[in-house]
C-alpha cells in the first residue's frame, strides 16, 4: 500500500520512476526481534528501525516477545524459515540463541546484535549499542552529584540495584557504576548499609519493576528502621519507578524525610515526569533513533557490499569471539538539562511531558 501511495505521489509530482527514492527498491527483508513492549524504549527502537529500513528500501518483519524466551526463539526461528536476509536481535536472554543462529548463518542470514550482546555464538556479525560502561559511570556520577547537592558532604547511606543477570549490558552498567562508587565505599563516604553488593546479589531478573519495588521494601524494613537512605543506584527507569513507590510508601519525599537520590536509564516518559516532580533525580538518555540509524547502515553495508561502520573491536567478547561494535554516546539527563536534550532533539514533544 505504502509503495502504491509513494508511486502515486511520485507520478502526481511528475517524478520519473528512475528518480524515485530508494523506498521503491526491494533490497531484502530484515527480521527485527525485540524483547518487550512493556518498556517504551523498545517500542521506539522498533518504530525507528521499521521507518528507517523501509525508507532505505527494505521490507521489515518486527516482532516483540513480551520477555518470554521461548517466544523470542520461536519468532526468530520463524523469521529464518521465512528466509529473511538479516536478523536484528535485542535478546531477552543473551545466551539462549546459539542453535537458532547457527541455522541462520548456515542459510547465509547475517546477524546483528542490537543494543544487547548475543553471547556464546560465533555467528554474530556485528553489534550496535551504546557505551554501556559509560552509562554506569554516568549513573553513579549523577548519584554522587545529587547526594552532595541534597545531603551535603556525607557519609551517605546507599543501596545498589542491578539489571537482569541474563543481559550482558547489566554487568557493564554495574561495573561502570562501581568504578565511581567503589573508591567512595573504600573511603567510607558511601555506606552500603545492607551490605548487598555484586550482580549476583543485586541483579533484577527481566528488569522487572515489581521485583525492584519488593526488594526495596525489604531493604527498608530490614535495614532502615533507625536510619535514612540517601541514595539508590537504579540502572533503569522501570526499576526506578518501583523503587520510588517503595520509598514514598514509607514517607520519603514528605515532611522532613527528603527523597533519596534515585538514578535511572532510558528517559522514559514516566521518569521524565518524575524528574520534573522532584522525585527521580536523573536518567540516561540513549537516542534510539541513532541506534536504528547505525543498525540500518550496518545492514546496508553487509547486504549491498561495503564495510559496516564500527568504532570498537576489543570490548565485547561474547565468549566465542570479540564482536565488532559501534558504540553510541549516552547522555546523562536531570532537571537541569532535560528540556534541551529531550525536547530540543525532537525525541519528545512538550505535550508528552507536561
Ligand atoms: C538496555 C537498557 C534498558 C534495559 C531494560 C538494557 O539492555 O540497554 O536501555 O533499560 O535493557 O530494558
Amino acid at each position: 500500500m505504502r509503495k502504491l501511495i509513494s508511486l502515486a505521489t511520485a507520478l502526481a509530482f511528475g517524478v520519473g520512476i528512475a528518480a524515485m527514492p530508494a523506498a521503491a527498491q526491494d533490497k531484502g527483508t530484515v527480521g527485527i526481534a525485540m524483547p518487550t513492549k512493556s518498556s517504551a524504549r523498545w517500542i521506539s527502537d522498533g518504530n525507528s528501525m521499521v521507518e528507517q529500513f523501509e525508507a532505505s528500501g527494505y521490507t521489515t518483519d518486527l516482532q516483540y516477545a513480551e520477555d518470554d524466551i521461548p517466544n523470542q526463539l520461536a519468532q526468530i526461528e520463524n523469521m529464518i524459515t521465512k528466509g529473511v536476509d538479516v536478523l536484528v536481535i535485542a535478546a531477552i536472554d543473551g545466551t539462549t540463541l546459539s542453535n537458532a543462529l547457527e541455522n541462520a548463518a548456515a542459510s547465509g542470514i547475517k546477524i546483528i546484535a542490537y543494543d544487547r550482546l548475543i553471547r556464546d555464538s560465533g555467528d554474530v556479525d556485528y553489534y550496535a549499542t551504546f557505551d554501556n560502561f559509560k552509562v554506569g559511570v554516568q549513573q553513579a556520577t549523577s548519584l554522587v552529584d545529587g547526594l552532595k547537592a541534597r545531603f551535603g558532604d556525607g557519609p551517605y547511606n546507599v543501596e545498589l540495584f542491578g539489571g537482569s543477570p541474563d543481559d550482558n549490558n547489566a554487568y557493564f552498567f554495574y561495573n561502570g557504576a562501581m568504578s565511581v562508587l567503589q573508591p567512595l565505599i573504600d573511603a567510607g563516604t558511601v555506606n552500603i548499609v545492607s551490605g548487598q553488593m555484586g550482580m549476583d546479589t543485586v541483579g533484577t531478573l527481566r528488569w522487572d519493576g515489581a521485583v525492584a519495588q519488593a526488594r526495596m521494601d525489604n531493604l527498608l524494613s530490614a535495614h532502615y528502621t533507625d536510619k535514612q537512605v540517601h541514595g539508590v543506584l537504579s540502572p533503569y527507569d522501570g526499576l526506578s519507578i518501583g523503587i520510588l513507590s517503595s520509598l514514598k510508601g514509607v514517607g520519603y519525599g514528605s515532611g522532613d524525610l527528603k527523597m533519596p537520590i534515585v538514578t535511572g536509564q532510558d528517559a522514559e516518559v514516566p521518569s521524565v515526569k518524575s524528574i520534573l516532580a522532584g522525585e527521580q533525580y536523573s536518567t540516561v538518555f540513549k537516542d534510539t533513533r541513532e541506534l536504528a540509524r547505525v543498525t540500518v547502515g550496518m545492514v546496508d553495508a553487509l547486504l549491498q557490499g561495503g564495510e559496516p561502520e564500527i568504532n570498537d573491536t576489543s570490548t565485547y567478547d561474547n565468549g566465542v569471539k570479540v564482536v565488532p561494535s559501534y558504540l553510541l554516546e549516552p547522555v546523562s539527563v536531570d532537571a537541569s538539562n532535560w528540556e534541551d536534550i529531550l525536547i530540543g532533539s525532537g525525541y519528545y514533544t512538550m505535550d508528552q511531558i507536561k
